[in-house]
């Protein structure tokens, strides 16, 4: 049997009221940083003779051992067991823990696997909010909203910092590293479904991401691995299977079936939409998009701006101000919303020569995706180092000072057909 959790053992109110509630420094009473120091979050799947059911144990100092407005290091590793589990819900899991931990009044999340951040109110802390509260939360919503795969679950949180750290880099890495490398294996032509997604219609009634291995959902949160368990775990949820069996245009990536599948998911507001064009019937965006891309006209190339980047684009506009027209659900051929992985994707803007076209990012978004960027413009076109060709805010934030920069460096957008 079966038994909905609707009451969480904790000193403070949890209700999605509280999602958007921001905790300011002078109210901290205690922050985790995984940006400054070692922290994690992760769900492991385990067999049920190694799970007792709402275990929820707290290994290291608890928050009244910090000393107020301090940083430390936290993990919580939830884990489950269950004989529908799979290891690929994991993930899925996960992602649903930014929205539990933001509906505690006075606690505050972002970020996601070892990028988190998590702020403690005072008041939260005066009313008696402490670590295994997190265990609890996290323990009564997984219970919740997955009792068709989890049967039983404990909660592990660390706050010994070199436990943290310990664990950081014998578990959480290499476990993340182990999903990552199963979507590598993978490819748009490899696949027989893509999966859609429609969680943002709340906000963007009329947006629809279609995800493909190699196109991740512009939220950056949504991987094909991620729709896909999705689609298992809740079939009339947000993502839905989509066949690709009828192509109109491999080129521009369009396909019959995706076309009639955004009809229907977008009640008939969108037409057609094209996989890997930014031109010619590009994706719709809502308004999480991690990054976006725009044309350069004067190198006939595209730059890209990260959410993080506060500075001036060489187009003249900001981040918001590119994020302004560039949301709401409709087609605006020329700017596109995308996740960070995607930069690296071989199908980036394949219809238009590919990741070639890029000739700017912020410094800081360019060393995220350098790797993984490098690899596939030697891969695709056989140059070493593609990113020293990029330029970003510290070479220009001009049209021309950058177009001076990549013809000092040869850059091939330079002499590649104009995109208008
Ligand atoms: Fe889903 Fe796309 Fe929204 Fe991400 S941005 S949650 S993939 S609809
Ligand atoms: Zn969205």
């Amino acid at each position: 049997i079966k038994i909905k959790i609707t009451n969480i053992d904790i000193p403070v109110a949890f209700a999605s009221a509280f999602e958007g509630e921001i905790i300011r420094r002078k109210n901290m009473q205690v922050e985790f940083d995984g940006s400054r120091v070692d922290c994690f979050e992760l769900v492991q799947t385990k067999d049920a003779s190694e799970i007792e059911d709402h275990k929820i144990e707290v290994i290291g100092p608890d928050f009244d051992e910090f000393e107020f407005g301090s940083k430390h290091s936290i993990a919580y590793i939830v884990e489950v067991a269950g004989k529908s589990m799979q290891s690929d819900f994991e993930s899925v899991f996960e992602r649903k823990f930014h929205s539990y931990i933001n509906c505690i009044e006075g606690v505050m999340h972002t970020g996601q696997r070892d990028m988190i951040r998590v702020r403690i109110s005072d008041t939260a802390f005066q009313a008696g909010f402490r670590a295994k509260h997190i265990g609890e939360v996290l323990y009564a919503k997984i219970k919740n909203d997955f009792d068709a795969v989890v049967d039983k679950c404990q909660v592990k949180i660390y706050t010994d910092a070199d436990k943290v750290t310990e664990l950081r880099h014998n578990l959480a890495i290499p476990a993340f590293d182990k999903r990552d490398d199963r979507l590598k294996s993978l490819t748009d032509e490899s696949v027989d479904v893509y999966y859609s997604c429609i969680l943002c219609q709340a906000f963007s009634p009329s947006h629809v991401c279609v995800v493909t291995p190699e196109r991740l959902g512009l939220c950056g949160a949504v991987s094909w691995l991620d729709a896909k368990a999705t689609n298992e775990l809740e079939p009339n949820g947000p993502c839905q299977v989509i066949t690709k069996e009828r192509p109109i245009d491999e080129r521009i990536g369009e396909y019959e079936d995706v076309n009639e599948a955004v009809r229907k998911f977008s009640q008939g507001a969108l037409e057609d939409v094209s996989l890997y064009s930014i031109m010619e019937k590009p994706m719709t965006s809502c308004g999480c998009f991690e990054c976006i891309c725009g044309i350069e006209p004067f190198s006939n190339g595209v730059i890209i701006a990260n959410r993080e980047y506060a500075g001036m684009t060489p187009l003249g506009m900001t981040f918001p101000e590119l994020a302004s027209m560039t949301g709401g659900g409709v087609q605006t051929p020329g700017f596109m919303g995308h996740g960070k992985h995607f930069i690296a994707s071989k199908k980036f803007m394949k219809a238009e020569g590919g990741i070639e076209r890029i000739v700017w990012m912020p410094k800081d978004l360019k060393e995220q995706v350098a790797d993984r960027l490098n690899a596939t413009a030697k891969e695709l076109y056989g140059i070493d180092n593609f990113t020293d060709m990029v330029g970003d805010e510290t070479i220009a934030e001009d049209p021309e000072t950058l177009l001076e920069f990549l013809t000092e460096k040869n850059h091939p957008a330079l002499a590649m057909e104009p995109m208008m």
